[in-house]
C-alpha cells in the first residue's frame, strides 16, 4: 500500500482521471470547484453500484417501492420540511487570508490555513436556488432538492393508495441533491451536486428501535458484500448535539476516509425522523396525509427510519479499497480489486498478435451480448494485462497463435493471475460461471 494518506489521495484521483472514472467538471476553463463529471468507466462503476443497491432494497424486499421525484420541488415543501428555517451550517472567515470554513469542523480558533484570527461564526444557508418561468423575482424562486426524501413524504399517501402496501413498508428513490457546502472538498466525498440513495421506512412508534437496529445491520452488511473490508467500516451513533432538526436518533456508517478527521468520515446515515417530517408536511399543506389503517380502522401518521447514503462518497470508498499495488516479478503493479458485480468492464479480448485481431474479433462479438467486453491490440500482452488490472476488469481472454488450431482460448484472472486454457464454444458457459461462483481456485 502508499505510504501515506495524502499520497493515496493524489494516487486515486490521478487514477481517475487517467483512466475516464471522474474528471474536474469545466476542466478547460480551469474547473468548476467541486462539481464532477463520471468518465466511461465511473458511468459503469456508479450504474452497477446503484443497480445493487436497488436490488437489495426494493426488487428483491416485498416490503419496499421504488420512485423518481422531481429535482426542483414546489418551494413550500421545503418550508414545510425545516429546511428554510434550519438548514444552515455555521461559517467563519479568515480575517487574514479570507479563506472560508464550516465552524463546526475546526479544532482550534485560528485559521488553519495560515494561523490568522477568526471571525464569529454566521449562519449560512444551503440550499441553492433558482428561478422557475420567465421573470426572476422573490416569487419565482425555487429549490434545487437538498435531499431525496422530501418527495417521498409528500407523496406518502399516494404510494400508499396506489401499491396497498401494508405499514411497515417502505419507499425508495436514487437521485441528485443540491447543497451549497461551504467547504466543498476532498474529491466527490463532498461536492455541491451529489446523489443519494434513500430509503424511508414507514412503520409504528414503537418499532422504531427494532428497525433501526435492523437496517443498520443491513446496510454495513451490504456495504461488505460490495467487498469492501470490514475493518474500514463502522457505526457510529450520533451524540444529541450533533442530531440534525429532523432526527432524534442517528447512526453514521463511516469508512476510513484517509482525509477524515480521526479517520473516520460518513458514508451513509440512519435515522429515527420521527413523524416530524409528515406531521409538518401535513400541518403547512392541510392534507390528510395519515395512512389509514385497514386493520384498526384507524388512522395513523407512521414514525420513520431512514437509510440515507451517497452514491459519490460510495465510489471513492470502494475505489480506496480496492486500491492494491502488487510487486510481480520485481515490478510494481496497480490493480484495482473491485467486485464482479462492480466492475466497469467484465472481459477484456486480447490478441497476441495484430495478425490475430480479426479472429479476436469474433471471440469479442460472443461475448458483447453478454457482459460489458473491452478489445485491446495496441502494446505488449503484459502492458494490456496491466491496462485491464488498472481499471478492475476480473478477466483477460487472450486468444493467441493456437487458438487457431486448438480453437482454445486462455482465461487469465486478475487477483491470482492464474490462467485456464478454455474451449471457444464452451467460453461463455465458462465466463459465466466464473461471474456466478469466482475463481475459486488458488
Ligand atoms: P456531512 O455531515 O458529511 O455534511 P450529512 O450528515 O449532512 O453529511 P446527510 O444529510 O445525512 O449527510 O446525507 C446523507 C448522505 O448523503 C451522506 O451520508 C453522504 O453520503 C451524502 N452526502 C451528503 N452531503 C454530501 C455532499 N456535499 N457531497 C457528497 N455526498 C454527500
Amino acid at each position: 500500500m502508499p505510504e501515506s494518506s495524502d499520497d493515496l489521495m493524489k494516487k486515486i484521483v490521478s487514477l481517475c482521471k487517467r483512466l475516464g472514472f471522474v474528471y474536474q467538471s469545466g476542466e478547460i476553463y480551469g474547473g468548476l470547484q467541486s462539481a464532477w463529471d463520471y468518465g466511461p468507466l465511473g458511468v459503469e462503476l456508479k450504474r452497477n453500484l446503484k443497480n445493487s443497491w436497488w436490488e437489495e432494497m426494493v426488487s428483491h424486499r416485498p416490503d419496499v417501492v421504488g420512485m423518481d421525484s422531481a429535482i426542483i420541488t414546489h418551494p413550500e415543501v421545503w418550508v414545510g420540511s425545516g429546511h428554510v428555517e434550519h438548514f444552515h451550517d455555521p461559517m467563519v472567515d479568515c480575517l487574514e487570508c479570507k479563506a472560508r470554513f464550516r465552524a463546526d469542523g475546526l479544532e482550534s480558533e485560528v485559521c488553519p490555513n495560515c494561523g490568522g484570527r477568526l471571525t464569529d461564526p454566521r449562519d449560512f444557508g444551503l440550499m441553492l436556488k433558482t428561478h422557475f418561468g420567465a421573470v426572476e423575482d422573490d416569487s419565482a424562486v425555487v429549490y434545487v432538492r437538498p435531499e431525496t426524501c422530501q418527495s417521498i413524504f409528500v407523496n406518502f399517501r399516494n404510494v400508499a393508495n396506489a401499491t396497498r402496501q401494508t405499514l411497515p413498508f417502505g419507499i425508495a428513490q436514487i437521485g441528485k441533491a443540491f447543497r451549497n457546502e461551504i467547504t466543498a472538498r476532498n474529491f466527490v466525498f463532498r461536492s455541491r451536486e451529489f446523489e443519494q440513495m434513500e430509503m424511508e421506512f414507514f412503520c409504528l412508534p414503537e418499532e422504531t428501535d427494532r428497525w433501526m437496529e435492523y437496517w443498520a445491520e443491513q446496510r454495513i452488511a451490504w456495504y461488505v458484500s460490495l467487498g469492501m473490508d470490514p475493518d474500514h467500516l463502522r457505526l457510529r451513533a450520533h451524540a444529541s448535539d450533533e442530531l440534525a432538526h429532523y432526527a432524534v436518533q442517528a447512526v453514521d456508517i463511516e469508512y476510513t476516509f484517509p482525509f477524515a478527521p480521526g479517520g473516520w468520515g460518513e458514508m451513509e446515515g440512519i435515522h429515527n425522523r420521527t413523524d416530524y417530517d409528515l406531521k409538518a408536511q401535513m400541518e403547512l399543506s392541510g392534507k390528510d396525509l395519515r395512512y389509514d389503517d385497514k386493520l384498526s380502522n384507524r388512522k395513523i401518521l407512521p414514525h420513520v427510519v431512514e437509510t440515507s447514503g451517497g452514491v459519490d462518497r460510495t465510489v471513492l470508498a470502494l475505489l480506496l479499497d480496492a486500491y492494491h499495488e502488487d510487486e510481480i516479478e520485481g515490478r510494481t503493479r496497480v490493480v484495482l480489486k473491485l467486485s464482479r458485480e462492480l466492475a466497469p468492464i467484465k472481459v477484456a479480448v486480447l490478441p497476441l498478435s495484430r495478425k490475430l485481431q480479426d479472429r479476436a474479433r469474433e471471440v469479442e462479438k460472443l461475448l458483447r451480448p453478454h457482459w460489458p467486453v473491452f478489445f485491446d491490440v495496441t502494446g505488449s500482452i503484459g502492458k494490456r494485462y496491466r491496462r485491464m488490472d488498472e481499471v478492475g476488469t476480473p478477466f483477460c481472454v487472450t486468444y493467441d497463435f493456437d487458438s487457431i488450431d486448438d480453437g482454445c482460448v486462455t482465461i487469465r484472472e486478475r487477483d491470482s493471475l492464474e490462467q485456464i486454457r478454455v474451449p471457444i464454444d464452451d467460453l461463455i458457459e465458462e465466463i459465466d460461471r466464473l461471474m456466478t461462483t469466482g475463481w475459486g481456485r488458488s
